[in-house]
């Protein structure tokens, strides 16, 4: 409880920073003699600064006096008398008017259960507000460097070069290995359509491989079929945060001279042997969307250990402008820049990221304990020498009721999704396909369920229930 005190001295920013750090939305105001004096929601705060009230406003200066306290003393129909859709948690107080303790409403059945849910409540915004307050907000300024220094070392690389989202991280790597036209990359058929497009966008042509049927990831055996003499780089993803045989695809690497770039978008800190994904490739490519592991909103970052691909995906980065004479070009460029503000969010978020992947690694534990005496959901497997993460909890449902499941999930307010399409099934992509029987399989079985820091036992037991009604 104690970040839910504060101090009717504070100003607004105070209680904002103070309210971040409980998860709670709701600060008990109280006197320098400790008495409660008021209740502070974050709706409140936000009203008060739309209507020109400075951040540095006192919290003394706006209590409203209409708010709801409790004792010990009083019963349980008290207590829920207090409570209501508006005011869902009230302060219990003692005899001299201290608060002691609070009551908090039970989460209705019918709230909704989000897929994932970004969790900004660490310095994100006091490091939001310093880059902001230092007019640094474009594309220099201390949390670039800091964020590229962290995450590259974070994926054990040398250089972290931070881009605008994952999707330009993915072609900058491409355009600075000299990848383009006339070259072939070769590709999983399971992925996010980023993967492929950002070849094309490099002017090669992709070449789509079938999934090993256990990990869903890449079949080095498909790579290995689908090289040609034109084949200049293979492209492994992490999918759901299942890193691929590193072994084998660099080892095929190193034997037909490919480049590869690594898809690591879903597996921040996934591991293969005692290596980090993102550090086997050439390049490995990062996404910082608001789902993803950690999230700056829109952001990316390319890791490599070369210090030659590092200086080139800089100048790309930046106009392919030259170092030496400014506005002096020898490329044709790209900004693909990210900036000192995402940086600040991307700063504050990796401080807690070996919390993050823990946590979504227990909330993984704990659905399967829930729900594998069902029999018919098989929960992403884990096999050593992979150290797979929890991006999303993701299973295959075996009976065939894939498309039902998330119908029912959906209409009891549970927010799930299916896999992805299979890039070979859309007519878009269909010519580059050269293999794709397990990726059919897995895709047509596949769902990702609610993956973020609020899902509850009791959410779980709800999935439960609609799958004993409708599923098994
Ligand atoms: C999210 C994602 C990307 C693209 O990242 P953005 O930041 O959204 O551009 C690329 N590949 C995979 C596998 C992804 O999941």
């Amino acid at each position: 409880m104690k970040n839910m005190i504060c101090s009717e001295e504070k100003t607004l920013l105070d209680a904002l920073i103070l309210m971040r750090h409980s998860k709670k939305n709701i600060l008990f105001v109280i006197k320098e003699n400790k008495k409660l004096c008021g209740v502070l929601s974050l709706g409140d705060i936000i009203l008060l600064l739309l209507r020109d009230h400075g951040f540095d406003t006192k919290v003394s200066k706006i209590l409203r006096p209409d708010y709801h306290v409790v004792t010990r003393k009083d019963n349980h129909a008290r207590y829920l008398a207090k409570l209501s859709p508006e005011v869902k948690i009230v302060p219990v107080i003692d005899a001299q008017g201290r608060v002691v303790d609070y009551i908090e409403s039970q989460k209705k059945v019918s709230t909704r259960v989000p897929m994932s849910e970004p969790d900004l409540y660490g310095e994100e915004l006091r490091y939001v507000l310093k880059a902001f307050l230092s007019t640094w907000i474009s594309s220099t300024g201390e949390y670039i460097q800091k964020f590229e220094e962290e995450f590259s070392r974070f994926c054990d690389t040398r250089y972290g070069i931070a881009t605008s989202n994952g999707t330009t991280a993915l072609h900058l790597a491409l355009v600075a290995l000299g990848i383009g036209k006339g070259d072939e990359v070769i590709v999983p058929d399971l992925t996010f359509a980023a993967s492929i497009n950002t070849i094309i966008h490099a002017g090669a042509t992709p070449v789509i491989v079938d999934i090993e049927k256990d990990h869903w990831t890449i079949d080095p055996h498909e790579i290995e079929k689908a090289i040609t003499s034109r084949t200049r780089a293979i492209m492994p993803v992490h999918i759901y945060g299942q890193p691929c045989n590193m072994d084998a695809i660099m080892k095929i690497a190193r034997k037909h001279r490919l480049f590869v770039v690594e898809d690591a978008a879903e597996a921040h800190g996934a591991q293969f042997g005692k290596r980090t994904v993102g550090s086997f490739g050439d390049v490995g490519c990062f996404s910082f969307y608001a789902n993803k592991v950690i999230t700056t909103g829109e952001g990316g970052m390319c890791v490599t250990n070369s210090k030659k691909l590092h200086d080139k995906m800089k100048l790309l980065r930046d106009h392919g402008m030259s170092k030496k004479k400014k506005y002096w070009h020898d490329e044709a460029g790209f900004n693909y820049r990210m900036t000192n503000i995402q940086a600040a969010i991307g700063c504050a978020q990796l401080e807690r990221i070996e919390a993050t992947l823990a946590r979504n690694q227990r909330l993984n534990k704990r659905y399967e304990e829930l729900l594998s005496d069902l029999g018919c959901l098989e929960f992403q497997k884990t096999v050593a020498p992979r150290t797979r993460i929890t991006w999303l909890v993701s299973a295959l449902l075996t009976n065939g009721k894939r498309d039902l499941f998330l119908r029912k999930l959906l209409e009891n307010n549970v927010d799930a999704r299916p896999f992805f399409y299979p890039l070979s099934t859309m007519p878009l992509y269909k010519k580059y396909t050269f293999s794709n029987a397990n990726s059919l399989a897995v895709s047509r079985q596949g769902i990702s369920l609610p993956t973020n820091f609020n899902v509850s036992d009791d959410d779980i037991l709800r999935i439960k229930s609609i799958l004993k009604r409708h599923i098994v």
